[in-house]
């Protein structure tokens, strides 16, 4: 007898079945029953399995193939034991059912890419609003929507969309690090900077830099993208209220504005190099003391003042 039937037949085989009645006594390998036990249900045999377990009741096997389609009735099911295709006919029903069929398995195959069609489009659409809006705000309103209004269609519907995308590329590098790292590297050895700042030589309580160089902390923290986005898309407001702030006195709003973003992006990254630089000179100095009762009066009473 093949194996495979041998597993399904097994679990719940009748002992009362004499071993040479075997092959002729059929078997519903889904619900178990034999014929003896359901005269009237129809029987169908529609794989390659071999033994007394090739069959099974029609109704059982359509159960299962519903349960294998999960609610559609496209997919092939193959027997789970000899992996042979059911061969499933529908019968005909005519032109327009065909029809709403294909249309159906159209529109449902179709969906998915209409939907991130729609969110594609509407990003899209966000991004020229966005890139219009900063357009009017960095030269003026009026001038801004002048300029645009004379522009090449084409020129607008890809130079909008880029204005933003622009943002977010320029918000990503990371020129702070390299400064900082600059400053760590090269100015170190001027002794004006090394007053201005107390850098990790002086810092280190370790002796032999090259070995502990690997120890320190990262340089970078690890970017976030929110912070990328939210920064980059307010920052053309920024720059303008900089420049309205800082130079009022200059007659171009362009210039006004690309000035006050300037100034932004320079006080912003020395405070950004100052505080990373703190940080780190915070986590290199930083002790593990011992359990001892003062020390512990001491860390609770400190902790009690930070609430
Ligand atoms: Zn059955
Ligand atoms: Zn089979």
């Amino acid at each position: 007898m093949d194996t495979n039937a041998d597993q399904a037949a097994e679990p719940s085989e009748p002992k009362d079945i004499p071993v040479q009645n075997k092959e002729s006594t059929r078997y519903c390998w889904v619900c178990f029953a034999t014929d003896e036990e359901d005269t009237e249900a129809a029987w169908v045999r529609p794989c390659n399995c071999r033994g007394t377990t090739k069959w099974v009741h029609q109704s059982c096997l359509q159960r299962w193939v519903d349960e294998k389609q999960k609610g559609g009735n496209l997919g092939k099911v193959t027997c789970p034991q000899c992996q042979t295709e059911y061969i499933i006919v529908f019968p005909n029903m005519g032109i327009l059912v065909l029809l709403l069929d294909t249309v159906d398995s159209f529109i449902y195959k179709g969906c998915p890419f209409l939907a991130a069609g729609i969110v594609v489009g509407a990003i899209y659409w966000c991004a020229v609003t966005y890139g219009a809006i900063t357009v009017m705000q960095v030269i003026g309103q009026k001038e801004g929507l002048s300029i645009m209004e004379q522009a090449d269609p084409l020129v607008l519907l890809i130079g909008l969309p880029a204005i933003p995308v622009a943002l977010v590329l320029g918000k990503m590098i990371r020129w702070e690090d390299a400064v900082l790292n600059f400053i760590r590297k090269n100015l170190i050895k001027i002794p004006i900077i090394r007053n201005f700042m107390p850098f990790r030589i002086e810092v280190s309580t370790n002796t032999g830099d090259s070995s502990n160089e690997n120890d320190l902390p990262p340089l970078s923290n690890p970017v976030s993208a929110t912070r990328v986005l939210c920064g980059a898309l307010l920052m053309p407001t920024i720059a303008n209220i900089f420049g309205k702030f800082f130079f009022d006195s200059v007659k171009s709003n362009f210039h006004k504005t690309i000035l006050g973003g300037l100034t932004f992006i320079a006080i912003k990254g020395c405070l950004r190099i100052y505080h990373k630089q703190q940080q780190y000179i915070r986590q290199c100095q930083r002790k593990i003391l011992d359990y001892t009762e003062s020390n512990i009066s001491t860390y609770l009473r400190n902790n009690r003042q930070s609430e």
